[in-house]
């Protein structure tokens, strides 16, 4: 199913690119939870984690390493960064196309939050 990020991928609508090859494209999120943050996404379009093949091992890779090169370009290498990928309902996830937040540029603090009781 086609999402939203099916047309920035295919630049039918606008987006703040930093990255794009042939198999992976990377923007900024249009609603930035830190100083940096970048959302990498395959150009195909693999639903979620649960939807992933090993056929897709090698977008899967460059997912990273992409990660790894935007987080030096954009000069968080040093201090660091969080790669986060949420997954359906409970993982949070909103935008069913497979993204990988790659998130940092101020402390981040724990992982997750305490669970309310
Ligand atoms: P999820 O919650 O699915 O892991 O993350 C979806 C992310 O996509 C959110 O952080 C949201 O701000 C971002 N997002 C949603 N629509 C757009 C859009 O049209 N453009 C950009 N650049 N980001 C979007």
């Amino acid at each position: 199913m086609p999402t939203i990020f099916s047309k920035i991928i295919a630049k039918e609508l606008p987006s703040e690119m930093v990255y794009q090859d042939d198999l992976v494209t990377a923007f900024k999120d249009i609603n930035p939870l830190a100083p940096v943050h970048i959302l990498i996404v395959p150009n195909k379009e693999i639903a979620t984690v649960d939807d992933v093949e090993v056929d897709d091992e090698p977008i899967l890779g460059r997912m990273f390493t992409v990660a790894k090169k935007v987080a030096r370009d954009l000069g968080i290498a040093e201090s660091g960064y969080r790669l986060i990928v949420n997954c359906k309902q409970d993982g949070g996830q909103e935008v069913y196309h497979l993204h990988m937040h790659l998130v940092g540029g101020r402390r981040l603090g724990r992982m997750l939050a305490k669970k309310e009781d």
